[in-house]
């Protein structure tokens, strides 16, 4: 897991990452293509993400302290997050994001297959 960045930000703007923690995706490349799973990670820094049960590598930990065991840990790896596509949790579909700048000024995101803001 790459370092959490200090910095608290849903700005999606600057950023090259598409989707948010909590979304769902599917993933489009990989060995894991054609899966679909729940963004827990997002490093914007690396436009990398997190996907829940998805992109599972091995980690061969040493034991550091004692009575830890060492081995091989299987965890979430991260990835590039221009691999996936974003489910809609309206319609279910794949879908792509539109941006709505609503009556109050506020930009939401809608998806583009229902319009459902998301
Ligand atoms: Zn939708």
């Amino acid at each position: 897991m790459f370092a959490k960045s200090r910095k608290k930000s849903n700005c999606v703007e600057n950023s090259n990452v598409h989707v948010r923690t909590g979304d769902r995706v599917y993933v489009l490349s990989g060995k894991d293509r054609g899966k679909e799973g729940e963004i827990i990670a997002v490093s914007h820094k690396e436009g990398k993400l997190i996907v829940k049960g998805i992109n599972i590598v091995s980690k061969h930990v040493k034991p550091r302290k004692a009575g830890q065991e060492g081995g091989i840990v299987k965890t979430e790896g991260a990835m590039y997050a221009s691999k996936v596509q974003l489910v809609c949790s309206h319609c279910g579909k794949r879908t792509r994001i539109a941006h709505k700048i609503m009556d109050d000024g506020k930009k939401k995101r809608v998806c583009k297959k229902c319009s459902s803001v998301l």
